[in-house]
């Protein structure tokens, strides 16, 4: 049970709660590494997992050239995987070798090799160790919104980062989300290897022995159940423990750095070669990009909105469903409308599916009645903001909400906006 040594739980893609599971580790897919194993030739050595991903886990990894601690992205060994990673290295580069002092607010890229192991060979990613997601901050927060002056400082953060990517490099992420930002440090200082005095671990141990291959599959299904019920558990005695009435109570935001970085450039691409025609993931994909009407940089400022507001209220800004006899682009196209006004007829008959979704009036086929609530009054009714407060964050997200992508600021316009200063 090496995972869970040390007091640190893998904590798995932010986006569930589950771990990656056991079938991703076959020929072409993960590579199942231990606490203790070398890679590059002995320079790096794995502590501990961070996390994962479609395309990866990524270790906690000790650099012993350097003595640091470092984040190692270790790639799926499939072509395809191989080719995204080796594309997400192209970009990484570009952004580190264009920022020599590491201030423009995007994770760094420190090294990168492959490893051969029983799955394949596999591209890896060192770069610079960083803390919780956003979305980890709005979760320790319990969804109650992390204040606005919280909101504007993060907000700043990123907006230097997305003005370095858009006009000094020509970059759009195309999946900016809370999980996707990482404050530098970890909310929980316990959890940082650094501040918490953690001894590198050099070797493997017998214990976390890796014996790779051999391991049968059904063994391997046997050892994941009983971490999962060891993960049941120790939830089973949190509760026990009277950790309800802990729930109730506030947490602090009180001392946690709020500096944070970009991270995950698995699906960036160069402003002048856009390859996908679905972009970002759906709460946070823009109106052009649902009706296939082609993105540029502004497609990352209306994720950033949706994000502006999450941050704020806890809440995701836009979550569609499929509905009766409507898809779950055109419910997410109503929930825009409702929040933001009618688009424009002009932009709405502009993508390749807008016959898909439009009448010829610029009407909603399938959804006839809109209940329109904007968002100041969102937030205020809803999630019972004051209303110089509403007014302020509704005036500074409701320009990069416009539906004409060419009207929406850019980074380095949001950044010179009074209400962010
Ligand atoms: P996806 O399926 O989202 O494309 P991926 O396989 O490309 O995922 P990433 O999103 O880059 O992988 O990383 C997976 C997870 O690993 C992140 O959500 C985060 O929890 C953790 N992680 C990634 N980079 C770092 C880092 N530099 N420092 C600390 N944790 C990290
Ligand atoms: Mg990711």
């Amino acid at each position: 049970m090496a995972f869970l040594g040390n007091g640190y739980c893998s904590s798995g893609s932010e986006g569930e709660d589950e771990d990656e599971g056991m079938e991703g580790y076959r020929k072409g897919g993960y590579h199942a590494a231990r606490p203790g194993d070398h890679f590059a030739g002995g320079r790096f050595v794995a502590q501990r997992k961070l996390g994962w991903g479609n395309f990866s886990t990524v270790w906690l990894a000790y650099d012993t050239l350097l003595n640091r601690f470092v984040a190692l992205k270790i790639q799926k060994s499939a072509r395809d995987y191989a080719q995204a990673a080796l594309h997400e290295i192209e970009l990484l580069s570009a952004i580190a070798k264009g920022d020599p002092t590491n201030s423009k607010n995007v994770v760094q890229l420190l090294d990168h090799f492959k490893h051969a192991g029983p799955n394949g060979h596999h591209v890896c990613l060192v770069t610079e160790f960083l803390g919780d997601s956003l979305l980890r901050l709005i979760r320790y927060n319990r969804n109650k919104g992390i204040g606005l002056s919280r909101v504007k400082e993060i907000c700043r953060s990123v907006l230097v980062g997305l003005d370095y990517l858009h006009r000094e490099l020509g970059i759009i992420h195309t999946d900016l989300k809370p999980e996707n930002v990482l404050l530098v440090s970890t909310i929980n200082p316990s959890k940082d290897p650094v501040r918490s005095g953690f001894t590198p671990i050099l070797e493997r141990t017998v214990s976390n022995q890796y014996s790779g291959s051999v391991i049968s599959f059904s063994e391997k299904m046997l050892k994941m159940r009983a971490r999962r019920a060891v993960a049941k558990i120790s939830l089973r005695r949190e509760s026990l423990g009277g950790v309800a009435a802990e729930m109730e109570k506030e947490r602090s935001l009180d001392g946690i750095s709020l500096k944070c970085k970009i991270v995950d450039f698995g699906n960036a691409c160069w402003g002048s070669q856009q390859l996908a025609g679905e972009i970002q993931t759906r709460q946070y994909r823009a109106p052009e990009v649902i009706i296939g009407a082609g993105y540029s940089y502004s497609a990352d400022m209306w994720s950033f909105a949706c994000m502006a507001f999450e941050l704020a209220t806890g809440e995701v800004l836009f979550a569609p469903k499929t509905c009766q006899g409507c898809s779950e682009d055109e419910d997410h196209l109503a929930l825009m409308m409702e929040t933001l006004g009618k688009m424009p007829k002009k932009i709405a008959s502009s993508g390749t599916r807008s016959k898909d979704y439009f009448d010829r009036h610029g009407d909603l086929k399938r959804i006839r009645r809109l209940k329109f609530w904007p968002l100041e009054r969102l937030l205020v009714q809803r999630y019972n903001f004051t209303e110089p407060d509403a007014q302020g964050l509704a005036d500074f997200l409701r320009p990069i909400l416009d539906f004409t992508p060419e009207n929406r600021p850019t980074a380095a316009a949001c950044l010179k906006n009074p209400w962010l200063n």
